[in-house]
């Protein structure tokens, strides 16, 4: 017999590093990956529209399309919601099951990664992932923390717009003006993007979160049934209005380039063949359309963009499908529209070219790593860095800090920006002040501080006290500070001061256990006279008296022989505080933080 080598017949060879391009809807996800030049899109029970629903039975959980025609009542949806509310809140509770915003969308995206890996067999990881031009920093973290708990590296967070405009390369013009009219299943965004040396931002976005296909339907069902059946919409009892709505969003979509269609809609008993035309449909809904074009009008205007200098219209969203929107959007604006690619793949499918470009194009991609660390000050107006310099962005890191005083209520996080050691030498960015701690002694509260920086450069700082549950929190723009010039001349300032720096720093810390050991000693000082000889309590008080002199100096090396004496000349008095009653040893300390 004679072997000989079959590839498998789907199994794509490439050399490119896949990113998945993952477009997380409200009503819909999309997920695809750019493969040798060509877009791929993950299908899901072989359509390119996974639902964003969610079904937890008998201990299982079941996403997509699947489950698209079980009992509405049992489904969780629309969970993208909840992140601009509070993505940690408890949004599913059955008993012993309580799941976060967070925790659903966690399994929305194992499923989507999953997905992927069966049908591309083989693992994927790196992701880039799009959010709505309007999330907060809460909103956009909260994303990024489900996407990372089903195991995705999500290389980039990039606004949806953004993401659209990719799909069609626009950033290959280098300037630009555009519009993003995004119509889906509930929800109306507009955005306006400013194109500048192949880099997008976002100069504003409008709206509205409760308005959208399913809208549209209602109005649709409303007018059919009035006209062939004589009755209002809200008569019919609910689970046949629901039924109702459902049957006339099919006929919406099936009107798509056609007069008329003919469908048999039953209402109770009674059932009627219908020819429903598609100017019913457009009638029906012509007010809500209206409704969007006025809010089109109103972010120019709060922008200041005057419509001429507007390059195009980006339509995304299923619902820009229908002939009306763009018909209405070209009588009122007189502008070239793009809306060749699908409007709801468009989105997913930038996303896809983009995490391409990131992980196998040759251009550098902008801000792609921090240019300057950023931090917290800490003890001795010395710099912490939380996330260091060049380090890959978005960039979600924590770090726990604790009080330096007893009883300590309140502390200032300042936020620093550069790679000195001291505050003094960095920008400042800014500060907050996390207060209502529950007084306890120096060094045992936990107070946990998260940045999270997006691609914009947005900073979102948050601190909580974890026992409290104190949080306080900011937003911060980080590259609006300082200019290309000055981050440059920070960095370079910090290389030619690496040496001063340090040492520097090494006398600061050095002077805080300095400090912190005559605090511990005097804390302690009524047992001293119990637990030392004369003489060894001698020796330390005057270690301790020799030390507050050198404190006045910058002589390091002469503090840190100190510390060492010190040390040395209590070892026997810690080990006696040590072997003596414990619990009255305990009781001393809280009397003597009563007392601070
Ligand atoms: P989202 O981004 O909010 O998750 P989508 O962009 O997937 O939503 O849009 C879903 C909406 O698009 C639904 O309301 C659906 O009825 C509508 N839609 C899909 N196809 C058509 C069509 N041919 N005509 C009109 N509406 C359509
Ligand atoms: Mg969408």
């Amino acid at each position: 017999m004679n072997l000989v080598n079959i590839s498998e017949p789907d199994k794509k060879k490439s050399n490119n590093i896949l990113c998945l391009g993952i477009d997380f809807g409200t009503t819909n996800s999309v997920c695809s990956v750019k493969i040798d030049e060509k877009i791929i899109y993950i299908e899901d029970s072989k359509k390119k529209l996974i639902p964003s629903i969610v079904l937890f039975k008998n201990q299982k959980v079941y996403i997509g399309n699947q489950i698209k025609n079980s009992s509405i009542s049992e489904l969780i949806f629309s969970v993208k919601r909840f992140f601009t509310e509070n993505p940690d809140q408890i949004i599913f509770d059955q008993g012993s099951n309580k799941k976060t915003a967070i925790d659903i969308s966690k399994e929305i995206f194992s499923y989507i990664k999953n997905l992927s890996q069966d049908y591309l067999k083989q693992n994927i990881d790196d992701c880039v992932l799009t959010v709505p031009a309007y999330f907060d920093e809460k909103a956009r973290s909260g994303i990024m923390r489900a996407a990372f708990l089903a195991g995705l590296n999500v290389r980039r967070l990039i606004n949806e717009p953004t993401a659209a405009a990719f799909a069609y390369g626009l950033e290959k013009k280098k300037r630009g003006l555009f519009l993003v009219y995004d119509l889906g299943g509930g929800t109306f965004d507009v955005s306006i993007l400013e194109l500048k040396e192949g880099i997008f931002r976002v100069l504003g976005t409008g709206g509205n979160s409760k308005l959208g296909g399913d809208d549209l339907d209602i109005l649709f069902a409303e007018s059919i049934l009035k006209k062939y059946f004589s009755v209002n919409l809200n008569e019919v009892d609910n689970d046949l209005k629901l039924k109702t709505i459902k049957k006339c969003k099919s006929i919406k979509e099936k009107l798509l380039n056609k007069k008329s269609v003919s469908e048999k809609i039953k209402l109770e008993e009674d059932e009627k063949q219908i020819n429903i035309e598609s100017q019913l449909l457009n009638q029906s809904i012509e007010k809500l359309i209206d409704k969007t074009i006025a809010i089109v009008e109103n972010l120019l205007n709060e922008c200041d963009v005057s419509i001429s200098s507007v390059d195009g219209f980006i339509l995304v969203g299923g619902s820009t499908r229908l002939e009306i929107v763009k018909e209405k959007l070209k009588n009122k604006f007189k502008i070239n529209i793009f809306s060749e690619l699908d409007p709801d793949l468009v989105v997913s499918c930038g996303a896809a070219m983009h995490g391409y470009e990131l992980l196998n194009g040759s251009k550098n991609l902008l801000l792609d790593v921090t240019p300057l660390s950023l931090g917290i000050e800490t003890m001795g107006g010395l710099m912490e860095k939380i996330i260091p310099r060049n380090s890959p962005i978005p960039a979600i890191r924590e770090q726990i800090f604790t009080t330096n005083e007893n009883g300590q209520t309140s502390i200032k996080i300042k936020i620093l920006q550069g790679e000195r050691e001291v505050t003094s030498a960095n920008n400042i960015l800014d500060e907050f002040v996390l207060s209502g701690l529950e007084p306890k002694p120096a060094g045992i509260p936990r107070i946990k501080v998260r940045f999270s920086l997006d691609v914009d450069g947005i900073l979102f700082v948050s601190a909580i006290d974890e026992s409290s549950g104190k949080e306080n929190n900011l937003v911060i723009k980080t590259n609006e500070q300082l200019s290309i010039q000055e981050m440059r001349e920070l960095v370079s300032s910090s290389i030619q001061n690496a040496k001063k720096d340090i040492d520097l720093r090494l006398l600061i810390e050095t002077k805080i256990k300095a400090t912190k050991l005559i605090n511990e000693i005097n804390n302690v000082k009524p047992m001293m006279n119990k637990l030392c000889t004369t003489k060894e309590s001698k020796e330390i008080t005057k270690i301790i008296k020799l030390m507050k002199i050198e404190l006045k100096s910058d002589n390091k090396d002469k503090i840190s022989n100190l510390i060492d004496d010190l040390n040395d000349k209590t070892k026997n008095f810690a080990q006696k505080i040590i072997d003596s009653n414990f619990s009255n040893f305990v009781g001393k300390e809280i009397d003597l933080l009563d007392k601070s």
